[in-house]
């Protein structure tokens, strides 16, 4: 069946929901069942304590300007009038997809409607 997919480490075949994404692999699916990675990683991360450590702390730097952004948007978002902050939710709701197909469709609506929240954001 071409939406099941075997996975090797419970030997298993899985409906291909069951398996995580892979950009690596052939068919786009990871190679183990969610379940059996989930297992994977914790063993390994179990066997590699310092690897996990290093890891978060890598990730915690990358995300750290992300975070500081976010607060700066989440403290100026409080000083907002509401109807910046429902105007902001929309936004901030709408994927990354929607937003790019929004841009794709229409960049000037898309333009006048960020020239807008900007205005409203400096007053
Ligand atoms: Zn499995």
């Amino acid at each position: 069946m071409s939406d099941e997919k075997h996975c090797p480490r419970c030997c298993t075949f899985k409906a291909l929901e069951d398996f995580g994404n892979n950009k690596n692999t052939n068919d786009g699916k990871a190679r183990y069942c969610k379940p059996c990675k989930r297992e994977y990683y914790n063993e390994w991360a179990e066997a590699n304590p310092e690897k996990v450590r290093e890891k978060s702390r890598r990730y915690d730097n990358a995300n750290l300007d992300k975070i500081r952004e976010y607060q700066r948007k989440y403290r100026e978002s409080n000083k907002q009038p509401s109807s910046y902050i429902r105007a902001r939710r929309v936004l901030d709701r709408a994927t990354k997809n929607q937003q790019s197909l929004l841009k794709a469709l229409d960049p000037e609506k898309m333009a006048e409607l960020k020239r807008k929240l900007e205005q409203m954001n400096q007053r």
